[in-house]
């Protein structure tokens, strides 16, 4: 009998693997999700190409996944979960939409990149301007990551500056410049917050508590924002904190960037900017805008974006940037999402946090579900007074969390494996899959309880 390292046959009729695909067979045999990450980690640093995978901040292991469906996903083993993780916000639309797959599919026969423009960029760029007045221009890329940093080399470049203010409690990719360990309190100078970063490299980089106003000088090039932080869970902007910052950087003319990777074309058609009416300079996107595939952009004023290369000396490039498969699914995606659409996410949203929390009270599990528009956090433990910044935060009981997304994954229900991240409803999320996932929440939230 042979191993599925040293036999992968070709997958057809035969074959019983649940985790196989029509098109991607994994070895003979129905594997389990511990033989799958076991042989994914002699390949793959920790298993995982993304580090809260691994479920280190949950403990166990993940399940492996093989296909998804609108509000579910399947692992290899056959089991099915509702997935309250839907890509981390990427796939608003619930997975293999169809809209989706179609585009995707047309665009694929065309070829997959060619080093050269292409109508269905364009049609991206213009899909964005037309729908956030900030962006007279939209620059394409890969991921939130390159969004961020091209942003802040951008601002950079545009200013003359090299000073960046960020926020404790805000994420933006695994970008050198912004993975600080800020202190908080009053702003701190940015040291790194992981090995491999120099010192050099976040020496310019202050961090503020998030919601306050920081007082910035002259050497300030960009103030970097989640305008609704949604990766310390869910935390809104205080009334004046954006308007603030706006008046801030004006006072010193440092540019504003909204981190948007998550709240575009997520919190409405407009973001987050449009939702609090403030008008940032620059505009970070990724997640939505790439309908589940690889994307990020930049967009903003003409008069900033034109210093981007080739019209101006702040360098980008990209070999795939600007995809042809990631551009249609984008813009499958931004077509589907009418302002309709985005008051339905909003009357679920609030629907599930509701039937999560009384699920949870009837359960007695401490927790809280703040709501922002379409977007649902969860802050665990005894303490219930409303989250403002990262040490509000922090009162998170992480192990409750645990708790709670290991019974919950037991009845069915795949959440994020980190007590900080949102919890991510789209269209596919309709009032059964809401109350199958509230009476999940019940059972979970008595066995999280029980200890
Ligand atoms: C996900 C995220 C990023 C990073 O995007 P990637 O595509 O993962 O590189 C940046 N900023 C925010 C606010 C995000 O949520």
């Amino acid at each position: 009998m042979s191993t599925p390292e040293t036999m992968i046959p070709a997958c057809g009729p035969g074959c019983a693997a649940a985790g196989c695909t029509p098109t991607v067979c994994v070895g003979a045999g129905v594997p389990s999700n511990h033989e799958l990450f076991d042989r994914s980690r002699r390949a793959i640093p920790g298993g995982v190409n993304s580090s809260i995978r691994a479920f280190r901040a949950v403990g166990g292991e993940p399940y492996v996944v093989a296909r998804a469906s609108g509000a579910t996903i399947t692992d290899v083993e056959g089991t099915t979960y509702y997935d309250l993780v839907q890509s981390y916000g990427a796939v608003i639309l619930g997975h293999a939409h169809p809209a989706i797959t179609a585009a995707v599919s047309r665009a694929a026969v065309d070829g997959t990149s060619y080093g050269a423009p292409t109508p269905r960029e364009m049609k991206l760029a213009e899909a964005i301007r037309e729908r956030v007045p900030s962006c007279d221009l939209v620059r394409l890329m890969n991921s939130g990551t390159e969004a961020t940093s091209t942003a802040i080399r951008l601002a950079r470049g545009v200013t003359g500056r090299d000073r960046i203010v960020t926020f404790a409690g805000n994420f933006h990719g695994a970008t050198d410049a912004l993975l600080v360990a800020g202190g908080s309190g009053v702003a701190t100078l940015g040291l790194p917050g992981t090995a491999g970063v120099p010192n050099a490299a976040v020496a310019e980089t202050m961090v503020a508590p998030y919601n306050a106003v920081p007082v910035l000088d002259e050497l300030v090039a960009a103030v970097i924002v989640e305008p609704v932080a949604a990766n310390m869970g869910v935390v809104a902007p205080r009334p004046g904190f954006l308007e603030g910052l706006r008046a801030e950087c004006d006072r010193v003319g440092a540019l504003l960037i909204f981190d948007e990777v998550i709240t575009g074309f997520r919190l409405g058609t407009g973001g987050a900017q449009a939702k609090y009416d403030v008008t940032p300079d620059i505009t970070c996107f990724g997640k939505v805008i790439g309908g589940g595939l690889p994307i990020g952009g930049v967009g903003g004023r003409a008069d900033v974006m034109e210093h981007l290369s080739p019209l101006g000396p702040v360098f980008h490039a990209g070999t795939l940037s600007g995809n042809p498969l990631a551009t249609a699914a984008g813009l499958a995606a931004l077509d589907t999402l009418t302002p309709d659409v985005y008051i339905e996410l909003m009357a679920r949203a609030r629907h599930l946090a509701a039937g999560l929390r009384d699920a949870c009270v009837a359960g007695g599990f401490r927790a809280s579900f703040p709501v922002v528009g379409t977007l649902v956090g969860i802050v665990c433990g005894d303490d219930a007074a409303p989250v403002h910044d990262f040490d509000d935060a922090k009162r998170t009981d992480e192990a409750a969390y645990a708790a709670f997304f290991r019974a919950m994954l037991a009845e069915g229900v795949a959440m994020a494996p980190g007590a900080y991240e949102a919890i991510f409803v789209g269209l596919a999320h309709d009032d059964a899959v809401i109350d199958a996932i509230t009476a999940a929440a019940h059972r979970a939230a008595v066995a999280a309880a029980s200890g």
